[in-house]
């Protein structure tokens, strides 16, 4: 039997690695099929401390996965497909293997969140994307509609102002959610503009995108619109499938922990995105994934 799994290489995943490796846990870590957590799929993090000229977001990762490994972290880019309680600890389903662990790391993150139209999954990459630095570049010279009015929203936009000719940031408020700082940059970027109260309904074409349904969420007029490319901004749920109904989770889906990172099973621990409702950022998940190894390790000196 393990001491510990992590489950998860987010942020959060990474820096509960680094300890739990430093406190001679000997941690296992599975990374699942795409290591490296949201911050992959960013470009330049700007607010990560320690960084004053900013630092790409995979170069981050990397470095975070390189100081795991240097301390003994055992990786494996690996799935876990179900976690169960054993009498004397919990074992986790990898592919065709099981393995048994006295404490577990739960640092699963959040995924995208789509919109839920019918359909919308067959134009996934064929005009629909939620990921901007990963497709921006498809939409040189092209015109974009970006969704959400949060700072991922804002971001998005401002990066896909790199290729597009023009941004459409398609909200369905009439007002940001986002901070100042990135409320600011997109209202003076002359390439980005808004379609407030406004809701996508619809997606037309074959797929590839032709054309989408856009609501006035006052009026309720429906209006065609023709993008090039939609980029989704509209938050992330947290991946708890394979928790529910063993772990405590809120209404979300948010594996509910305490101060202390704890879930309501002993030696279970939950870091990151997937149990932060609040902050949601790098740093903090990399805080709460260094609470979790701490606790992890006091925990371990209790039962062994
Ligand atoms: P978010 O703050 O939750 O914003 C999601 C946005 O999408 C909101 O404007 C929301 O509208 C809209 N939305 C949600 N569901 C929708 C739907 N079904 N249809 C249409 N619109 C929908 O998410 P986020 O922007 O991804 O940010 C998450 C966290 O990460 C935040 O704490 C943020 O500060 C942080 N973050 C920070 C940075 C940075 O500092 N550089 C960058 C990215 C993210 P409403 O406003 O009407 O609710």
């Amino acid at each position: 039997m393990e001491k510990v799994i992590i489950i998860g290489a987010g942020v959060s995943g990474w820096t509960a690695a680094i300890y739990a490796a430093r406190a001679n846990l000997e941690p296992i870590i599975f990374t699942g099929l795409e290591e490296g957590g949201q911050l992959m799929l960013t470009t330049e993090v700007e607010n990560f401390p320690g960084f004053p000229e900013g630092i790409m977001g995979p170069a981050l990762m990397q470095n975070l996965k390189k100081q795991a490994e240097k301390f003994g972290t055992r990786v494996f880019q690996k799935s876990v497909t179900e976690f169960k309680k054993l009498k004397n600890g919990y074992e986790v389903t990898v592919g065709k293997e099981k393995y048994t662990s006295k404490i577990i790391i739960v640092s699963t993150g959040a995924s995208a969140r789509w919109l839920g139209l019918p359909g919308e999954k067959e134009f996934q990459g064929r005009g629909l994307h939620t990921c901007a630095t990963c497709d921006g570049f498809f939409y040189k010279d092209k015109e974009i509609m970006v969704v959400g009015g949060g700072d991922s929203a804002c971001e998005e936009a401002n990066f896909l102002t790199k290729f597009a000719k023009k941004v459409t940031i398609v909200h369905r408020r009439d007002k940001l959610r986002a901070s100042k700082i990135m409320r600011e940059r997109v209202e003076k970027n002359p390439k980005v503009d808004f379609l407030w109260n406004s809701e996508i309904v619809e997606l037309l074409g074959e797929p590839p995108l032709k054309k989408v349904k856009i609501k006035d969420t006052q009026t309720g007029e429906i209006k065609e619109y023709s993008p090039d490319g939609i980029f989704l901004a509209i938050g992330h749920i947290p991946n708890t499938k394979i928790f529910e109904g063993v772990l405590d989770l809120d209404e979300h889906g948010f594996v509910k922990t305490d101060r202390r990172l704890k879930t309501n099973l002993s030696g279970v621990y939950a870091a990151g995105d997937v149990q932060d409702t609040v902050y949601k950022q790098a740093i903090t998940a990399a805080g709460t994934g260094c609470a979790a190894a701490l606790e992890a390790e006091k925990y371990w000196e209790e039962i062994k």
